[in-house]
C-alpha cells in the first residue's frame, strides 16, 4: 500500500461491513423485528454515517446539532431516533409531528409535548421514555455510575417514572410507545443487557405497558480479545424479552456507536524524533494522546510499530522509551515502549481499535483534525483531507468593522 502522509485515521471498509452484519445477522436469529439507530456522537464522520445509513440505520441523536448533521446527511424525520437530555424544542417537534422517535428524558420534554399535543389535537403521538433504574444493583461493580445514581431519565425506584407515566397517560393523544434503558457499563458483559432486557420486562408488567419498542441502548463489546462479540448478547436478550414481548408486536431496538466501528479503525503516526533526557529516551511522534485518548483515560493500547527499514531484528534493544505526542503537553505521552527495538524518525507506529470516542471527541489543539481514509481492498481513498487554518477559520469574524 502507497506511503502517505502521517498522521491519518483508516478504516477498513471490509471490517466494517462484517461487523454490521454480524450485527445484524444476530438480530435477525434472535428477534426478528428490530431496528439499529447508529450512535451518531461515537463518530459521526459524514463518510461512516453516509455507510450506516446505506445498511439500513436511523440515526440516534443526542443534540440539536447531531439532529441538524442526520437531516444534513439525508436522515428523514421519520429516521431519527433522538435521545438525552439536551434536545431543543424546535427539533423535538419537527421529529415527534413527522412520527420520528423520541425518547423523553426529563420533565421539561414532557411540558413540550404536553402543549404539542394540545396543539395538535387530531394527532397521536407515539413518545418512548427513558427509564433510569439501579442496574449496579444487578450488576455489582460492573456500571459507570456505580453507587451513586445514573443522570438520564426518570427514576424507577423513587417514583419519578411512574409519576412521568401518570402524566403522559393523562393526556389524550399521547401513547407511551417505547422505554429506552441505554445505561453504560465498565464491563459490557452480557449480563448487563441480560439484566436492562429484564428491567423492560418488569417495568412492563408493572406498568401493564403495551410497547411498540424497547430500545436497549448502546455500550456493546465489539473487536475486543476474549471479550463479548454481537452474537453473544441478543440470545441471552431475547430469552428474557421472550417471557413479556413477542417480536411481531414489540420491536427491538439498539443503538451501537463503539462496537461496530472499533475494530475497523486504526491510526497511523510517525515517528519525527528522538531525545535523551536525564537517561529517558523520549520518542515524538505526530500523532497525538488527544487523537486517540482525548478523555485521559486510558490505560494501555493496541499497536503495533513498522519499522522504515527492516523489522527492528538487527536494532538494538532499548529497555525504555515513552512514546509521546506532537503537542507542548507534559501529559501528551501515549505509553512506554519496553525491551524493545530502537526507534528512529521515519518509523510508523500504528494504533488500532480507535473507531470510537476519538475522532469525534478530537480537539482543535495546535494541528487540526488529521485526514481520514477508507482501505478498500488494496487501496486507500481519502474520506477527509487535514483540516487547514482555512477550514479553523470558517465562520469567524476577523475584524468588527463593519
Ligand atoms: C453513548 C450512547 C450510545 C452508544 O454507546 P456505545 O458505547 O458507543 O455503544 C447509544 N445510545 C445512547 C443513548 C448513548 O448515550
Amino acid at each position: 500500500m502507497e506511503k502517505l502522509q502521517t498522521p491519518y485515521f483508516v478504516i477498513d471498509e471490509a471490517v466494517l461491513q462484517n461487523y454490521y452484519r454480524m450485527l445484524t445477522d444476530s438480530l435477525r436469529q434472535n428477534w426478528n423485528n428490530f431496528l439499529v439507530g447508529y450512535s451518531f456522537k461515537t463518530n459521526s464522520l459524514p463518510w461512516l454515517v453516509s455507510f450506516v445509513k446505506k445498511n439500513g440505520a436511523y440515526a440516534e441523536v443526542v443534540s440539536e446539532d447531531e439532529y441538524l448533521l442526520a437531516r444534513r446527511l439525508g436522515y428523514q424525520n421519520q429516521e431519527i431516533i433522538y435521545n438525552g437530555p439536551y434536545k431543543s424544542e424546535s427539533s423535538f417537534r419537527e421529529v415527534l409531528l413527522a412520527g420520528g422517535c423520541v425518547n423523553l428524558d426529563s420533565r421539561m420534554e414532557i411540558a413540550w409535548l404536553t402543549r404539542l399535543a394540545t396543539e395538535h389535537p387530531a394527532q397521536t403521538f407515539s413518545v418512548g421514555i427513558r427509564a433510569n433504574f439501579d442496574l449496579e444493583k444487578m450488576c455489582p461493580g460492573e456500571t459507570t455510575m456505580g453507587e451513586e445514581s445514573g443522570r438520564f431519565g426518570f427514576c424507577y425506584e423513587t417514583g419519578k417514572f411512574a409519576a412521568a407515566l401518570q402524566t403522559l397517560r393523562a393526556i389524550p393523544n399521547v401513547r407511551v410507545a417505547g422505554l429506552h434503558l441505554h445505561s453504560s457499563s465498565k464491563s459490557r458483559s452480557v449480563g448487563i443487557f441480560r439484566s436492562i432486557a429484564r428491567t423492560a420486562c418488569r417495568l412492563q408488567q408493572e406498568f401493564d405497558l403495551s410497547l411498540s419498542y424497547v430500545d436497549l441502548g448502546g455500550g456493546y463489546c465489539g473487536g475486543m480479545e476474549g471479550r463479548p462479540e454481537y452474537p453473544d448478547y441478543f440470545p441471552a436478550v431475547a430469552e428474557e424479552l421472550s417471557k413479556c414481548f413477542t417480536p411481531d408486536r414489540t420491536k427491538l431496538i439498539v443503538e451501537p456507536g463503539i462496537s461496530l466501528i472499533s475494530k475497523c479503525t486504526a491510526f497511523v503516526t510517525s515517528v519525527f524524533d528522538t531525545r535523551d533526557i536525564k537517561g529517558t529516551r523520549y520518542v515524538m511522534t505526530d500523532g497525538s494522546r488527544f487523537n486517540i485518548d482525548a478523555t485521559m483515560i486510558k490505560t494501555s493500547h493496541l499497536f503495533h510499530v513498522l519499522h522504515e527499514k527492516g523489522d527492528g531484528s538487527e536494532r538494538a534493544s532499548m529497555p525504555r522509551q515513552i512514546i509521546s505526542g506532537y503537542t507542548c503537553m507534559e501529559c501528551d505521552r501515549m505509553f512506554s515502549y519496553d525491551n524493545s527495538p530502537e526507534l528512529f524518525p521515519g518509523d510508523r507506529i500504528v494504533y488500532e481499535n480507535v473507531g470510537g470516542y476519538t475522532m469525534s471527541l478530537n480537539p482543535l489543539f495546535i494541528q487540526y483534525f488529521p485526514a481520514v481514509y477508507i482501505k478498500r481492498n488494496d487501496s486507500l481513498i481519502q474520506v477527509r483531507r487535514k483540516w487547514t487554518p482555512e477550514d479553523y477559520i470558517q465562520g469567524t469574524t476577523l475584524t468588527e468593522d463593519a
